[in-house]
């Protein structure tokens, strides 16, 4: 696509400002300059790089500030396109060092951001995650709409890439939203955002939306003139197809992927859609075809220096040779391609390169050498498993850690007259509770690894969504539903009706729950006197609730009760219950019965008279949490339920979001607290058992 008209129409004003401002005509010349090239970077990108380098040899260091951040953003933009990422470096340095000595918050940010996007590129999304929380707070300030979409697109990116579907929906979303506050580059960066939002959507397998998402991001594309993501969106909505058991349509998307890579030039994207359809033909068995692809594969991927592809077509031609009755030749190309991956340390892609071998071999009626394979196989797994165990917790430490500190910092200056030790106390406990959390859901982020790997193959996928399936809807200690399986069912939620939906057609309970002073517990029982307790306050929630609600391990010692058609008068009896079920009669635990609190915080959903568009599940958790915190910090063995908003929602969601006492002493919300029965261990204070008052 061209677009000369607008091009002329900029001259033209440009001309005028000329004759009018004569002092600032360098200026709004080199930004329009750096403009035009940044539109021409959609569709040629190495083009656009020599112009803008030629661009910056002419600036000098008299160069007035705001002209230097845009040339060195623009810069970073079309050098991580270019794969240039020392080069990304250097412009990431000048940039920071410039916006701090400007005192540009906005600079900062997006320089972060970009040193991010590199970092997840390349594979260190941690590093990349903590970089990002470390400026989130000015981010959160800042008014520039760029630096605002590099910062949500790249947290967007590495929480899709560490398994956290929720939160990076949640982020692309943002993303998308601040896209159309840049006006220079608003179609662009919507484009950008449309195509994460898709993966977004692929690894979640809400391949509805993927689709729809994919139909937009088309149309865009062609607007904006990028044939790199038109092609990119071509080849998801291949893999999307082919997931939707439409094999014919899925080839035909590839191959309007590939003809694009052939007419722009596009190597690499022509060896992935090359390998994709050979991978087409794999499923069908069609093994000829799909060697004749794969070699092709082959051959671009060398071209395009992607060493990665290479090994990926080479197993695939090894596999195809296997099905032709070649074993050995075959299993030779497969070795070798398990070889690369080792040497590049991709771990993943070599568990499933084997797996897939094991199954080949099986094919071909050689059970020994199957046998061997899947063993060489399951070792693999395990070490996988334990690396990205270890590696992920450090990570979320870290994250948690930071925003936990944070939290707490505003708190306590907001209310100096609660205890601080209290609080702090508090704090430092949840980050560990979280941390607990993050344990148990450690296999489910080890499968999707695996799972965003093998996705560029559609069969090696079906075997990954088969192990995601069995790891994925139990807690195997308590039994109870994990915490995937609500996301699961939440996101089947929103992809449905239900975000019109308002809280007259019978709202549904979401009720959270934290054992109280579990730690305790654990020190004097032991972790596995910990464990005994558990698996006991499950069986008795589980033992108090209807058979249509839903009960989950959140985290740790936490609890989710998800209650289905439940209104506040129903909650709030639940709450009687659960509080009941749990404390009145002691656990046993070894030699020792205990006396077991919780604490919790439930409401509505939809939530009092809003539309989940307004306030969705994510929100409702969000202040449900916040509820139960105001529990603990109130003495615990309670629980705290929100039934409805006193003041109009614009007016109380963002106090209450952020604080649930200031919304309270405001009078904005109506609270209703249940107490728990009084035990000789840990006398709450306040009312009798079970009974409610309305604050
Ligand atoms: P509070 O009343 O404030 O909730 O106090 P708490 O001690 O319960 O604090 P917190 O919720 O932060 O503590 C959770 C503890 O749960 C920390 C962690 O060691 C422990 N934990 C998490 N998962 C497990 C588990 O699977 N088994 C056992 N035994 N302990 C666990
Ligand atoms: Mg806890
Ligand atoms: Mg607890």
């Amino acid at each position: 696509m061209v677009r000369p008209l607008s091009f002329t129409l900029a001259a033209g004003i440009f001309l005028l400002l000329m004759v009018w401002h004569g002092g600032a005509i360098a200026e709004s010349d080199a930004i329009e300059r750096i403009d035009a090239i940044q539109r021409l970077s959609e569709k040629d990108n190495a083009q656009a790089l020599n112009q803008l380098v030629t661009l910056g040899q002419s600036l000098g260091s008299d160069t007035p500030y705001p002209i230097r951040r845009d040339y060195l953003s623009t810069l970073m933009d079309i050098q991580v396109d270019a794969a240039k990422m020392e080069a990304v470096e250097t412009s990431v340095t000048n940039l920071l060092k410039l916006a701090l000595a400007n005192n540009d918050n906005s600079g900062v940010v997006l320089a972060t951001a970009k040193s991010a996007h590199i970092m997840v590129l390349s594979g260190k999304t941690e590093a990349a995650l903590a970089q990002l929380l470390a400026v989130e707070a000015i981010a959160l300030q800042t008014a520039d709409a760029r630096a605002l979409w590099h910062f949500y697109s790249t947290l967007g990116s590495a929480q899709l890439t560490m398994g956290r579907f929720e939160v990076a929906l949640e982020s692309t979303l943002k993303s998308l939203q601040v896209a159309k506050d840049y006006p220079k580059q608003a179609r662009t960066l919507h484009l950008r955002s449309l195509n994460l939002l898709c993966k977004v959507y692929m690894a979640m397998t809400n391949w509805d939306k993927a689709l729809q998402v994919i139909e937009e991001g088309l149309v865009v594309a062609d607007e904006v003139g990028s044939r790199k993501l038109q092609g990119t969106l071509y080849l998801n909505q291949g893999a999307t197809l082919a997931n939707l058991g439409r094999p014919k349509a899925s080839v035909e998307a590839y191959e309007k992927a590939l003809r694009i890579g052939q007419d722009a030039g596009l190597i690499g994207l022509q060896g992935t859609a090359l390998n994709n359809i050979g991978d087409s033909y794999l499923i069908s068995k069609n093994y000829p075809k799909a060697e004749v692809f794969a070699r092709q594969a082959m051959v671009k991927f060398k071209e395009a220096g992607e060493m990665g592809g290479v090994a990926t077509a080479k197993s695939n031609v090894g596999f195809a040779l296997m099905g032709q009755g070649k074993t050995r030749d075959g299993a030779t190309e497969v070795r070798a391609a398990i070889q690369f991956s080792q040497e590049a340390g991709a771990t993943t892609d070599q568990e499933a390169i084997l797996g897939e071998l094991g199954r080949m071999y099986e094919q071909a009626g050689l059970y020994r050498e199957a046998v061997a394979t899947i063993r060489e196989q399951q070792a693999l797994t395990v070490q996988l498993f334990r690396a990205d165990r270890e590696k992920s917790v450090a990570t979320l430490q870290a994250q948690f850690d930071a925003v936990q500190r944070q939290k707490q910092l505003e708190l306590l200056a907001r209310e100096n007259s609660l205890k601080d030790a209290e609080i702090s106390n508090q704090r430092l406990q949840n980050t560990v509770t979280l941390l607990g959390a993050v344990v148990t859901v450690m296999g489910g982020i080890f499968v999707f690894f695996l799972y965003r790997r093998v996705r560029k193959s559609n069969r090696l996928l079906r075997e990954a969504n088969r192990q995601l399936e069995f790891h994925s809807v139990r807690d195997p200690m308590t039994g109870l539903f994990n915490r995937r399986s609500f996301l699961e069912l939440m996101g089947k939620r929103s992809a449905g009706s239900g975000k019109t939906r308002r809280e007259d057609d019978s709202p549904d309970g979401l009720m959270i729950l934290d054992i109280d002073h579990f730690k305790n517990i654990n020190d004097t029982m032991g972790h596995a006197g910990g464990d005994v307790v558990l698996v006991e306050v499950a069986k008795r929630l589980r033992s108090t609730v209807r058979d249509t609600d839903m009960v989950m391990r959140w985290g740790g010692e936490e609890f989710l009760i998800y209650s289905p058609k439940s209104n506040a008068e129903h909650l709030k009896s639940l709450a009687i219950r659960v509080l009941k079920v749990v404390a009145e009669t002691p656990i046993a635990v070894g030699e020792r019965d205990m006396t077991i609190t919780v604490t919790g915080g439930f409401l509505s959903l939809p939530f009092s008279g809003l539309s989940e568009t307004d306030c969705n599940w994510e929100k409702a958790m969000q202040i449900a949490d916040m509820a139960l915190y105001l529990g603990k910090v109130n003495g615990r063995n309670r629980a705290y339920g929100l039934n409805r908003l006193l003041a109009p929602f614009e007016q109380v969601m963002p106090v209450l979001e952020r604080d649930i006492s200031a919304a309270l002493k405001a009078g904005m919300v109506e609270l209703v607290e249940v107490m728990g029965p009084v035990s000789s261990q840990d006398e709450p204070t306040g009312s009798a058992n079970g009974e409610s008052i309305v604050v």
